[in-house]
């Protein structure tokens, strides 16, 4: 299995987004995975992660 993210960095967003998943995802929140946002107020300003999910569970092994 190749375990590999792409990070795709929007002004005021951050989507983490599967390689090689056998879906197409698409960098938005309206992705048909239903990825998770997670804030993110280290910087002083918010922002969001926004974590996709793969169909073959890697996230599971952060
Ligand atoms: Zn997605």
């Amino acid at each position: 299995m190749l375990d590999t993210w792409s990070t795709i960095t929007h002004p005021k967003d951050t989507h983490h987004i599967p390689d090689h998943d056998l879906i197409d995802h698409q960098p938005d929140e309206h992705c048909i995975c239903g990825p998770t946002h997670r804030s993110d107020v280290s910087s002083g300003v918010l922002r969001w992660n926004v974590w996709h999910h793969s169909l073959d569970g890697r996230e599971d092994d952060e």
